[in-house]
């Protein structure tokens, strides 16, 4: 199969991608696949919105920027930073003229303040404002005939130099596989897009979907793609708790912006004592203060006490939470609801230019699976939507100049090597999958997760030694699927996260190992 630009992957910015990219041409083929279906990933679950500046009597570019900045901790990329916030504006405009109606009071957008924004400026639709978005793209994206969309089809491997005879350094695009048949297509391309998302499945609680196994930064690495800022992981700090392990569901930083107040279990608001900003300092900030509650009284949650959000707030502006919470007993905003840092957000990733661009020729990284020096050492909440927005416009025009430029012929294209190396049969046992999956999410919340120790670290890199060589043996003697792929992204990521970890010796932002506290 041959198509002009592959993007893999089907949240905000894989999306956007392919809307601008049809747009522009309506000759060009685009190919998208996702592992699931075409609507999941983490832009569906994204509740709070988007940061734009949008009411400029009070909001400025520079304050947004400065805000920026100081999430961040000293390590993002000026440039990006001024560019992306100066940019947004009309990304969201375009994002309105798709059909998107978020919430408005007034004739104006309703603006909401969320941790770590010295002014309202949160963009939104109700409290899934993710889920509002894909939908709104997923339909726009039926209305072009040059795009083609694959669901349940994931990457295994990107087409590089190494399965070429000729050599160009470039990414001639990947190998898929089919869920359903389980055969590994050979898909090439001129022009690769990774919009893989995030790798919160890494840990035994997070907030992401069990799809976001970091697939694209697995793949990008087998290929020596550059990295940067793997071990910079977000958890956000209000998670709802659940008593077994596994993915579990958000309660809005906008609760708090709300008035939302975190109490420990004997009742004590406590986040006076760790920031001036209380319960709107950065995530990382309060989920380290939820940490440090929740071990100083051997608790395994705090609390989030919403009381003074009426209830017609509460249905109004936060309906899923409310809905979620009630179908587990917590009738809000009389109770309190039991909240838990969970891993979120990737800040670290594939590394990318102002075009989202990595360094290997034809193929770009956007969104989450990117690093782009917006977020540093942590995200600014809400900055990420933006960012898919921002950097899958600029990706565009990239691509549509490379495009214009001269490119290996279609005979190239097609003397490029099938896959090759699946010659067995059988399939590995999903339950020896799912004990590997599970021991190494164990691995990573133990010793990798908000408190790191550099003892805890060299720990966690011995047993990710072993649990790698146990995968690699299941690689080279089973038949490839799924969640094999899966779980060999999984290690290698966790591994190489475990690995720069070590060389880390300041903490800033979301890293923290206590031995350089
Ligand atoms: C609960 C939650 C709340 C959030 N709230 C906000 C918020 O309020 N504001 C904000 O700015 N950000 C928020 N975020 C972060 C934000 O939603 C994500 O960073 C952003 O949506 C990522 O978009 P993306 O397009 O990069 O990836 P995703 O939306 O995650 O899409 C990834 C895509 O890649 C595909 N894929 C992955 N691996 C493969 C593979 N091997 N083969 C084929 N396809 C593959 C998936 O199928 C999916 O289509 C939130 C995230 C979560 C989880």
């Amino acid at each position: 199969m041959f198509t002009d630009v592959l993007i893999i992957g089907t949240g905000i910015s894989g999306l956007s991608f392919a809307i601008k990219l049809a747009q522009n041409d309506p000759g060009i083929s685009i190919t998208l696949i996702s592992k699931d279906q075409v609507s999941e990933g983490n832009t569906k679950y994204a509740q709070g919105g988007i940061a734009v500046v949008s009411d400029f009597e009070k909001d400025s570019f520079k304050k947004h920027i400065q805000d920026t900045l100081l999430a961040g901790d000293g390590t993002c990329d000026r440039e990006v930073v001024k560019f992306v916030v100066e940019e947004g504006k009309d990304r969201l405009k375009e994002l309105i003229k798709w059909g998107s109606q978020f919430d408005t009071q007034q004739e104006n957008l309703h603006l909401v303040k969320e941790g770590g924004h010295s002014e309202k400026r949160v963009v939104h639709y109700k409290d899934h404002t993710g889920l509002h978005i894909q939908q709104v793209l997923v339909n726009k994206i039926k209305s072009f005939n040059n795009i083609k969309i694959l669901e349940n089809h994931t990457l295994v491997d990107l087409i590089t130099d190494h399965h070429s005879k000729e050599k160009y350094k470039r990414c001639y695009g990947a190998y898929v596989i089919s869920k359903e048949e389980e055969s590994i297509l050979k898909i090439s391309s001129k022009i690769t897009a990774l919009c893989t998302g995030g790798a919160g499945s890494l840990y035994a609680h997070s907030t992401n979907p069990p799809i976001a196994t970091g697939d694209g930064l697995g793949a990008a690495y087998r290929a020596k793609v550059h990295m940067d800022k793997l071990p910079y992981v977000q958890f956000h700090p209000t998670a709802l708790y659940h008593k077994v392990n596994g993915n579990t569901f958000l309660i809005t930083e906008a609760v708090r912006g709300a008035g939302g107040k975190l109490r420990n279990s004997l009742g004590e608001c406590f986040m006076d004592n760790y920031d001036p900003r209380k319960e709107l300092a950065p995530r990382d900030i309060v989920a380290r203060a939820i940490q440090k509650e929740i071990q100083k009284q051997k608790e395994k949650f705090v609390y989030l006490d919403s009381c003074n959000i009426d209830s017609k707030t509460w249905k109004n502006r936060f309906p899923k939470i409310y809905q979620t919470c009630s179908k587990l007993d917590i009738h809000l905003p009389q109770d309190f609801i039991p909240v838990v840092p969970a891993a979120h957000y990737f800040c670290g990733g594939i590394k990318v230019n102002t075009k989202s661009e990595s360094n290997l020729k034809g193929l770009y990284a956007i969104g989450e699976c990117s690093a782009t020096g917006l977020h540093g050492a942590n995200r600014l909440a809400s900055n990420s939507l933006l960012e898919a927005l921002v950097f899958s416009h600029r990706a565009a025009l990239d691509t549509i100049d490379s495009l214009k430029k001269k490119l290996p012929d279609s005979l190239f294209y097609e003397a490029l090597p099938e896959w090759n190396g699946d010659s067995y049969s059988n399939s590995v046992e999903i339950k020896e999958i799912h004990q590997l999956r599970f021991r190494l999410q164990e691995v990573m919340s133990l010793h990798v997760g908000i408190f790191k120790t550099t003892k805890g670290l060299k720990k966690a890199d011995l047993e990710m030694i072993e649990i790698y060589k146990k995968i690699q043996k299941i690689y080279n003697q089973h038949k490839l699927t799924n969640g094999l792929c899966e779980l060999r992204n999984m290690v290698s990521i966790a591994h190489l996260i475990i690995q720069q970890a070590q060389s880390i010796t300041i903490n800033k932002g979301v890293f923290f190992n206590q031995d350089y506290a």
